[in-house]
């Protein structure tokens, strides 16, 4: 089975691995995997057959017919016990204490590591969990350790729990999480440790927004993605005769994401500008190009090398639309142009619904990039503009519901997505846009 890129979260109940994993997942595009509700599936299914201690050994022929399955996206991971969801009963105390008294057995660690290892060979995954980074994928990407004193994370599951509507003072939580812990940490296989190489984070006084961009910071440094040096060279060459020939100014690179599934959309005025906002990255990008241009040879090998995805601009073009959908799974950043075609006239195009589709369906942050003067409008002007390119910040969009529902936000979608690329402009000073020739 093939392995993907893992990010592993571990740590203690309540100190927010649920929810920075689930964060940290949506901005690289990851999938998000809950390791501790496949074991809640578990305990919850036994708990109906009446199964309350560990050493209830008729568990052995629940677990050769449990039909848990769990479906996988970076916002959230259900959990269904034949037909039923149960993702929302897992969290119930009962469960809670089945959970991890179970989970001391060791054919149930088997069933559990077996489906973890199933689910992560779909897609790059962050995981979360107690032994993910120790035993699970000892040699996954980047192990982050979660730790937060007791009375915090009482307080947060308690909160937590009464959102529920279950009411239990945080007295009685702090014993519970704290008898939970003890019995994680002291079983004989695959205890809830901190791996030697784990990055440590303690979250007793930082918010969920600092938890994530620590976790993401990790990442950023540890992945840093490798560019190929026919890449580079081109890369170079690009930048270099830019610079030479035309002058070139360029702000905000530094907050496209280094890692993980972005798209970057631009707005589109030369041929020049596909390769060119790509050399401005330090990591490999790819973009849509039109399928004429692969049919020169020395065209091809260009394009190919860096990354083109040939696209038919008649009609809808589903290949382009799922090499694309991958790319960005692999976890690589795609470029972009909504417009479709160069607009060789002052002013923007109007956006085609691809993006839309395309945003939607990929769910992973999107940095507006403005491109300036690589198709001189004032050709004729002895003080020639240089070639500005802009890069926003990245946003998210809000979640498109699937189906007719969905495709009917496209043409909004399709436009706020433009919207943003004309704000980065109105963001951007224009002194020092001339240039002497
Ligand atoms: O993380 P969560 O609180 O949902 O996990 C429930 C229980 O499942 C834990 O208390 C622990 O006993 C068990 N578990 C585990 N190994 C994991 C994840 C959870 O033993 N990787």
């Amino acid at each position: 089975m093939k392995r993907r890129p893992i990010l592993a979260i571990d740590g203690p109940a309540g100190t927010g691995k649920t929810t920075s994993a689930r964060l940290v997942a949506r901005r690289l595009g990851f999938a998000y995997i809950d390791s501790g509700a496949l074991y809640r599936a578990i305990a919850l299914a036994a708990y109906r057959a009446g199964i309350e201690s560990a050493e209830d050994d008729s568990i052995i022929p629940l677990l050769a017919r449990l039909p848990v399955r769990a479906a996988l996206t970076h916002r959230a991971f259900r959990v269904t016990i034949g037909a039923e969801d149960v993702t929302d009963r897992l969290r119930e105390p009962e469960v809670s204490q089945l959970a991890s008294k179970l989970a001391v057995r060791p054919d149930v660690r088997d069933r559990v590591v077996e489906w973890l290892r199933e689910l992560a060979s779909m897609g790059p995954a962050v995981i979360e969990g107690r032994d993910i980074g120790t035993a699970v994928f000892p040699k996954a990407e980047l192990k982050i350790f979660l730790t937060a004193s007791v009375a915090v994370r009482a307080r947060r599951r308690a909160l937590e729990l009464a959102e529920r509507g279950i009411e239990i003072s945080e007295e009685q939580v702090a014993r519970e999480l704290v008898e939970r812990d003890e019995r994680d940490s002291r079983r004989a296989i695959a205890p809830l440790q901190r791996a030697p190489d784990a990055f440590e984070v303690d979250t007793s006084a930082i918010d969920v927004e600092g938890q994530v961009a620590r976790i993401l910071e990790a990442w950023g440094a540890r992945i840093r993605p490798k560019r190929r040096p026919f890449y580079r060279l081109e890369q170079w060459l690009v930048r270099t005769s830019v610079r030479l020939i035309h002058g070139l100014e360029v702000r905000g690179s530094e907050s496209v994401p280094r890692a993980g599934g972005v798209i970057l959309v631009a707005n589109h005025k030369s041929y020049l500008d596909p390769p060119l906002v790509g050399s401005l990255l330090p990591r490999e990008t790819a973009y849509l190009a039109k399928r004429e241009l692969f049919s020169n040879p020395v065209a091809r090998l260009w394009l190919k090398n860096s990354n083109a995805i040939p696209i038919d601009r008649a009609g809808f073009d589903r290949e382009a639309i799922d090499r694309s959908m991958n790319v960005l799974r692999e976890g690589c950043a795609l470029l972009v142009f909504p417009e479709g075609t160069r607009i060789r006239r002052p002013g923007f195009g109007e956006p085609k619904e691809g993006i839309a589709m395309l945003a939607a369906r990929a769910e992973v942050p999107i940095v507006p990039v403005h491109i300036r003067g690589s198709w001189p409008e004032e050709r004729r002007r002895l003080r020639r503009p240089k070639v500005r390119i802009r890069f926003g910040r990245p946003f998210l969009l809000e979640k498109v519901p699937a189906g007719r529902a969905g495709r009917s936000r496209f043409p909004g979608i399709a436009r706020e997505i433009m919207d943003r690329i004309a704000q980065v402009e109105r963001e951007s000073p224009l002194e020092s846009e001339t240039r002497t020739p």
